[in-house]
């Protein structure tokens, strides 16, 4: 069922990823779903670098898997359609979640990272 109405609301006021959504900041539109969108991520940290996000907006992975995990399950899905597409024989899923890990947009997102070699343990 389109749209999802959660106990947060499904837009929040603000949010980058909210106005990518609606339409109301530009991307470079990979693939769309009636619950996801995905684009390349603006500053990219391998020859692929795209993200993947849920329409509705909750501030990470953990709250939008604990929330509606119908729709976190189709980021992860369109995660791998992504790879799929991009071709990508091995690629990494992220979700950086606080600012410690690195997260600096509080709208749930999958990064697919791949054409390069990628380290382990990452930084
Ligand atoms: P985080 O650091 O929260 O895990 O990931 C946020 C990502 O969003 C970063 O990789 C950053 O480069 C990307 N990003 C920030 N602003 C924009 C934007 O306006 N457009 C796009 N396409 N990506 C953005």
């Amino acid at each position: 069922m389109y749209p999802h109405s959660t106990a947060e609301g499904t837009h929040m006021d603000g949010c980058l990823f909210c106005k990518i959504v609606a339409g109301d900041v530009p991307a470079t539109l990979v693939r769309e779903t009636e619950s996801t969108v995905a684009f390349r991520d603006i500053n990219p940290q391998a020859p692929t670098h795209v993200l993947v996000i849920p329409r509705v907006h909750h501030p990470d992975a953990a709250s939008l898997a604990a929330a509606e995990p119908e729709i976190a399950a189709d980021v992860l899905r369109e995660a791998g359609e992504v790879a799929k597409e991009e071709k990508l024989d091995s690629y990494r899923i992220v979700f950086n979640t606080g600012s410690g890990a690195g997260q600096t947009v509080f709208h749930a997102h999958a990064h697919v990272l791949g054409g390069r070699g990628l380290q382990w343990p990452p930084g």
